[in-house]
């Protein structure tokens, strides 16, 4: 990269450091992100850059137009902007001033990256296209990119593709992750109810006991994991609630109600795994004289990188990082992302990026995902701005 081309970079840095502290004192959840929406707007208004508001409440669309247009090509970015109902307890500096809510999986970091390639990319516009940037809102839980592409993101912006990546605290810094195919799973929802017949504990022949049943179906469960699935699918199953009873230890309750949550790679393997649940919580309750109901609600769906897109980012990131820094090999993770939602409509990467410090053991970036300590690692803002900036150059070359 060239001295003019670092020296950018670094003052951009600065700037979008200092926006990231700022979104991390003022944190908010699920389409409420005014403050970073408000943020995100003043810094594209002072660098003109043109925008439009009002994508899924608290979401923005930014656009930048290279040198040319002429190829008539579009790519677009996401960063996510919203936060956690978590209290922090990182003891940083610019700790969140909002009771109860806090950046803890690092989308602060994410908005401002992607803020600080806005500018980088409007500064050098060294490409012939049009880039948008995605600011979605609501990623833990919320479905903020379901939601922009209800509204029609695809169709007022019709990329040919889309990129996004994850800060990476299991990873130390300087490892970067770039694989074709799975990367996150998908992330479905259980509600499993249990009818038999209450009564009094000590006379178990004149009920239908809900809780033994339950008990049966929760290990039932577990081999559909273990005998259905075909061994070489990923498919986690874990039923996380389980409530019957009123507290009293001489009822039979009448009823039993579990929740759950099932993750997997593939279509085929939510599918089979939603059939089957159905046929045991039902077969089973039925075997009991009870009545057994499974609701398996589709959440976020797996996020699976197109295997020439990732080939292209992994190519872009040797280039800037180094080969032996660039990892294509690894277990993709059974956490969930809604940007999996954009990759089933348009093909395209997304990539973690290692902020552990392991030569410093108390450092708040080698906090996992969602932890009260953790922090955003801002030495890695440069990092991705020049990776973004690099798939731009690379996709709309001039
Ligand atoms: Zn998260
Ligand atoms: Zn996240």
């Amino acid at each position: 990269m060239s001295d003019t081309r670092n020296n950018l970079l670094a003052s951009i840095t600065e700037e979008v450091t200092e926006c990231r502290h700022e979104l991390h004192q003022n944190p908010a959840t699920s389409y409420e992100e005014v403050f970073a929406s408000d943020l995100i707007a003043r810094k594209l208004t002072e660098w003109g850059i043109e925008f439009e508001r009002g994508w899924a409440k608290t979401g923005i669309v930014a656009t930048i137009h290279g040198q040319s247009t002429s190829s008539g090509k579009r790519i677009g970015f996401r960063g996510d902007i919203d936060a956690l109902d978590i209290i922090e307890a990182s003891g940083v500096a610019h700790a969140s001033k909002v009771p109860g809510k806090m950046h803890a999986c690092g989308h602060d970091g994410h908005t401002s990256m992607l803020l600080g390639t806005a500018k980088y990319l409007s500064e050098t516009r060294n490409f012939n296209g049009t880039v948008h940037l995605f600011f979605q809102p609501a990623e833990e839980g919320g479905g903020g990119a379901y939601r922009m592409i209800e509204e029609g993101l695809f169709d007022k912006y019709p990329v040919d593709s889309v990129y996004a990546v994850h800060n990476w605290p299991y990873a130390p810094r300087g490892y970067v992750g770039i694989k074709g195919g799975p990367i996150m799973a998908s992330s479905d929802e259980l509600v499993i109810k249990v009818t038999g017949k209450g009564g009094h504990a000590a006379m178990p022949h004149e009920c239908i006991d809900p809780v033994v049943i339950a008990s049966e179906i929760v290990l039932a469960l577990q081999t559909i994991v273990a005998r259905t699935v075909d061994p070489s699918d990923s498919c986690v199953i874990s039923i996380t609630n389980f409530n019957a009873g009123t507290g009293a230890n001489n009822i039979i309750p009448t009823e039993a109600v579990l929740h759950g949550t099932v993750r997997g790679f593939s279509n085929k393997v939510r599918d089979i795994a939603e059939k089957r649940i159905k046929e045991v919580v039902e077969g089973i309750a039925h075997a009991h004289g009870a009545k057994g109901t499974a609701e398996y609600i589709r959440n976020y769906e797996p996020t699976l990188n197109d295997p020439a897109q990732a080939a292209l980012c992994a190519d872009v990131a040797q280039t800037l990082f180094g080969s032996d820094n660039v990892h294509t090999e690894f277990p993709p993770s059974m956490g969930a992302e809604d940007f999996g939602a954009m990759l089933q409509k348009k093909p395209g990467c997304y990539a973690i990026f290692g902020q552990g410090e392991p030569d410093d053991k108390d450092s708040p970036h080698n906090f996992g995902l969602h932890h009260p300590k953790y922090d955003f690692n801002d030495k890695i803002i440069p990092m991705i701005i020049s990776y973004f900036s690099g798939i731009t150059e690379k996709s709309l070359p001039l």
